[in-house]
């Protein structure tokens, strides 16, 4: 078949179009945001806490020496009491004990969003559980729904213990539930979670599960990942290579 010159030009442009219409049909589809944690990578060096310096930095989470003051987005556990189902007589010596990064799994099912009586704390289309700190009004009963322990309650006013104050992110008050929210205000400015972004050797991995190209399928298409508390039906939406 012989192709002309305007019909190849024709063709081609055809070509492009339907690139560009690929390009924005993928952009304009529904995103679930997830994380995936390389719980080995992350086990290199226990020291560090440049992750959760980073995330508490910028959202102003109050610094706290008493215990039952104390306010985290992000922390670390004892493997074992992060994953009671995995426990066994025959840990692998790699985790048995050891510290590993526990943060709000942003879950599919929240029993957290379920019990709030104000609608203080809600999901997202993209999976976000988010929290709006004016409407909450202090009840924790999503603290208490929460099997995570990843919601903390500010006993007394946090301003005063907020090490360096980030002016680009609201302050909270005595009386009211926060938590992690996958770094949101970043997320519409087109960056990384702040704790993904500060890990000096990339084990927190954040992206689209909902596109089958993005970073964390691939990582989750090769490796084998297990989730906290599989057996509550909740669906974190934060997996753990191992
Ligand atoms: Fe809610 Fe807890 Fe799940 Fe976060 S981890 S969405 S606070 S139930």
């Amino acid at each position: 078949m012989k192709i002309t010159r305007t019909g190849f030009f024709r063709l081609t442009g055809l070509a492009t179009l339907a690139q560009a219409g690929r390009k924005l049909r993928a952009a304009a589809a529904p995103k679930r945001w997830a994380m995936v944690v390389d719980a080995q990578k992350c086990l290199r060096d226990r020291g560090c806490t440049k992750c959760l310096q980073a995330c508490h930095r910028a959202h102003n989470v109050p610094q706290f020496r008493e215990r039952n003051h104390q306010i985290a987005w992000i922390w670390k556990e004892p493997f074992e009491r992060a994953f009671p189902s995995q426990r066994s007589a025959y840990t692998a010596e790699t985790f048995k004990d050891k510290p590993v990064l526990v943060l709000c799994n942003h879950c599919d099912n929240p029993p957290c969003v379920r019990v709030c009586p104000t609608r203080a704390t809600w999901k997202r289309a993209d999976g976000l559980v988010m929290m709006d700190w004016h409407r909450c009004i202090g009840c924790r009963y999503c603290v208490a729904a929460c099997p995570y322990g990843s919601r903390s309650f500010n006993w007394v006013d946090p301003r005063p213990r907020i090490a360096e104050l980030n002016a680009d992110f609201p302050t909270r008050t005595q009386g009211v539930v926060e938590k992690c929210t996958f770094c949101e205000e970043r997320l519409a400015r087109g960056q990384a979670p702040a704790c993904v972004e500060a890990c000096p050797d990339k084990a927190l991995v954040f992206g689209n599960l909902a596109d089958p190209a993005s970073e964390v399928r691939k990582l989750l298409r090769g490796r084998y990942s297990i989730r906290r508390k599989p057996e509550l039906g909740t669906q974190p939406q934060v997996f753990y290579i191992v």
